[in-house]
């Protein structure tokens, strides 16, 4: 009896002792996990033809800017979210087409998301209704372009000085976000073509741009010599899906964007492309990125 009492108590003790040494284990990993974490990642996901970017800062804070057309954007934010991450704060819809709301509408499914970012006027489609209809249900705060409140964050377009244009053409409506990060900008065009980039340029609120997400995946009617003259991006963005019908990106928009100097790396070829900002620098990775063993054992080694 008594030795069965010591064993017991042997047992009690050794499970205290692990369940410590876990949780030593664990508090320093996730010191560690936040220690080594950038300044900002963005990542422009690969969703195949549409658009979708990751945005993540290293107080925790992230946005989702678009979704592409389908569950897709499920599979890619389990690759750069944490895996007990449900949580998104901000949600950027750019315009209605369904290569960027699609995808939203399963996002809006799957994870509480606290701030919806949309033009609610220009709103009109099968794909869109099903997406406002999804906005309805989640509990999130909506908030109009124009009162976006988010340190490091301007929406450059539509604003009260960049008024909406006019027009059927949706992507025209998209809006325009600029992420400044110390020296950095970093601007995103949704599916802007050439008429609000001539709004940007008179406005004169366009300023030299490090990383761009170029407008409407590198279409022929989006990133004019003028306004890259204005911008001159060192890193070009082009998110596109591999043999696309639209023949996305265009080879003359492609070549305006090397003639201004710009780096161009593109979802259809590079899959997913990731972007550090740290330390008044940054990198760029390509590729899709899983949680394997040795991504986790690199990010913890780092230190
Ligand atoms: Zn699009």
């Amino acid at each position: 009896m008594k030795t069965k009492k010591m064993l017991i108590a042997i047992m009690a003790g050794l499970l205290i002792l692990t369940i410590v040494f876990c949780w030593i284990v664990w508090d320093q990993s996730r010191r560690k996990l936040q220690q080594v974490k950038p300044d900002i990642t963005v990542t422009v996901l690969d969703v195949g033809q549409g658009d979708s970017v990751f945005v993540e800062w290293s107080n925790g804070t992230q946005m989702l800017i678009d979704g592409g057309v389908d569950a897709t954007v499920l599979n890619r934010l389990g690759e750069v979210m944490l895996p007990w991450d449900r949580t998104i704060d901000y949600i950027v819809a750019t315009h209605p087409h369904a290569d960027h709301v699609g995808g939203l509408i399963t996002v809006l499914d799957r994870f509480t998301v606290e701030h919806i970012v949309l033009n609610v006027d220009v709103y009109d489609s099968p794909v869109a209704n099903a997406f406002l209809d999804a906005v309805m249900q989640e509990s999130a705060q909506i908030i109009a372009p124009r009162d976006l409140n988010l340190a490091g964050v301007r929406v450059m377009y539509p604003t009260d000085n960049v008024l909406l244009v006019q027009t059927d053409n949706p992507n025209e409506t998209s809006i325009v976000l600029a992420v400044d990060y110390k020296q950095y900008r970093l601007l995103f065009m949704g599916d802007i073509g050439e008429t609000v980039e001539q709004q940007l340029i008179q406005a004169q609120i366009l300023e030299d741009v490090d990383i761009l997400k170029v407008g409407h995946h590198g279409s022929k009617y989006s990133s004019s010599r003028a306004f890259l003259e204005v911008i001159q991006p060192e890193i070009a963005l082009i998110s596109a899906g591999k043999d696309n019908v639209y023949h996305h990106p265009h080879p003359s928009a492609l070549q305006r964007l090397l003639n201004s100097g710009a780096t161009v790396y593109r979802t259809d070829q590079d899959g997913t492309i990731t972007i550090r900002l740290q330390d008044n620098d940054f990198y760029v990775i390509t590729g899709n990125q899983r949680w394997t063993w040795s991504r986790w054992s690199a990010m913890l080694s780092a230190y």
